[in-house]
């Protein structure tokens, strides 16, 4: 195995402290999975309040403290050391086996559960951002970082502090109830996950290039983000594609240099590369099929020229490229590379073009997805579960889950008596989540685990 062993001890049970299971019989009668099914030699738990768990105000606490911890030692993508650190001495107290130093900083933990079962994953991303925090909560961060060769203000401002925070409380409170799982719980906790500084290799993509499910392939991965568009608690969730792929493309046109006053002297890249961005235009409007998946194509840099009077040799464009579909991505890729070369052609210049891929697709899988709304429903409750739209943002989280199947939802945290349409969003100096989001996330996770083991071992 490429990563160093720590700790290779399983502990014993840790008994039972903590287990706060309501037993509320409010929720609605929600139809058990396996009810249909010929009766088992395991009975499969029903899916009631009564089997959900909860955790303790104890544990709660800490996840709080954990989380204003981390907020306020925000560290940028492969530059997680700190919070790596701290990730590595809670499983390692857990008794897990522990594994670090995946794609730079990333920390995996596993844990035995008691019963035979699946292996289930569970993701939480680690990086913060160049921004420089204005909330003026307690402990907001006024950490800096080298960043592009310039010391820049650095916050978590996408929440991942958050997931951190959430994913050590699972992983605690799994660990003292390890006798009642099926299964083996597999604790991702991801760099870089907002794209490794430049020049660099990162994230979900490294972590699998490095071995990441040689360790164990989950028969599930799960994964959530904090987010502010939605009320605290609230869960949105999208079955199949859910976020957009993103990838860059880097457009050079070479002409002729010449005098202004002389055109046809030489071969001019600036009406060619005006005409490039007009005729893109027309490959999301004319020639993908939209009734199978939207996309964009946006220009975000056009240069060139240097003088009134000269035209130049080349000019040089760069932007955004997102889809819902892999299929229609690859045609994407290359209508644009045909309109550009062949736009080009027309001006007597020459384009040439560069697709950087960045993040897939993320899909949901649908069985997976449908399999485990009840037991989503049951943890948030049924008022605060709401299908979500596509967004065209992306996230590695994709890279998993071409993989094995994954189930990724969005864990809203604006405040109570907050808009949500005026909340500030993910990225802004000003996010700020409810904190009551904390429990929400870690009681998905942890319910996520003892359903999917159970009714993966039902015959
Ligand atoms: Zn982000
Ligand atoms: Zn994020």
């Amino acid at each position: 195995m490429k990563f160093p062993l720590l700790v290779a001890s399983m502990a014993l049970a840790l008994g039972t402290i903590g287990c706060a299971q309501t037993n509320s019989p409010s929720g609605p009668a929600l139809a058990n999975l396996n009810q249909a099914k010929e009766p088992a030699a395991v009975t499969p738990p029903a899916n009631t309040q009564a089997n959900t768990h909860r955790i303790p105000t104890a544990l709660e606490q800490s996840i709080i403290a954990w989380r204003r911890d981390i907020h306020q030692h925000p560290e940028l993508g492969n530059r997680e050391f700190r919070t790596a650190g701290l990730v590595e001495q809670h499983l390692t107290a857990l008794g897990m086996q522990v594994h670090t130093g995946i794609a730079h900083t990333g920390v995996v933990g596993l844990l035995t559960g008691g019963k035979p079962g699946p292996v289930i994953a569970l993701r939480a991303d680690m990086d913060a951002l160049p921004v420089k925090e204005q909330t003026g909560l307690p402990f907001a961060s006024t950490a800096t970082a080298e960043y592009r060769g310039e010391q820049v203000p650095v916050m978590h401002a996408c929440g991942h502090d958050m997931h951190v925070a959430m994913l050590m409380g699972a992983a605690e409170y799994l660990a003292k109830h390890r006798n009642d799982i099926h299964g083996t719980v597999m604790f991702i906790f991801q760099p870089a996950e907002e794209g490794a500084p430049p020049g660099e290799e990162g994230g979900a993509e490294l972590m699998l290039k490095e071995g990441l499910f040689d360790i164990a392939k989950p028969d599930a991965i799960f994964g959530i983000h904090v987010g502010s568009n939605s009320p605290a608690g609230h869960v949105g969730y999208k079955s199949g594609p859910a976020m957009a792929s993103s990838d860059r493309f880097q457009i050079t046109v070479e002409g002729v240099q010449t005098h202004g006053s002389r055109p046809w002297g030489g071969a001019d890249p600036i009406v060619a590369a005006a005409s490039i961005v007009n005729n893109a235009q027309t490959i999301v409007s004319r020639q993908l099929n939209l009734t199978e998946a939207p996309a964009v194509l946006s220009f975000g840099i056009i240069q060139g020229g240097m003088r009134n009077n000269i035209i130049p040799d080349q000019v040089y464009l760069e932007g955004t490229l997102r889809n819902f579909d892999m299929g229609l991505r690859a045609t994407m890729f290359e209508k644009l590379t045909q309109v550009a070369e062949h736009t080009a052609a027309a001006h007597n210049t020459k384009a040439t073009v560069t697709i950087n891929e960045g993040y897939p697709v993320t899909i949901n899988n649908p069985e997976l997805m449908a399999r485990m709304l009840p037991t989503t429903e049951r943890v948030v409750g049924s008022d605060k579960l709401t299908p979500a739209g596509l967004g065209t943002a992306a996230e590695d989280f994709s890279f998993y889950a071409l993989e094995v199947p994954g189930k990724y939802v969005f864990l809203g945290g604006a405040h109570p008596g907050q808009d949500p349409s005026t909340a500030a969003g993910n990225h802004s100096p000003f996010f700020n989540p409810h904190e009551s989001t904390l429990r929400v996330g870690t009681e998905l996770f942890i319910n996520w685990v003892f359903d999917f083991g159970a009714q993966a071992t039902q015959p």
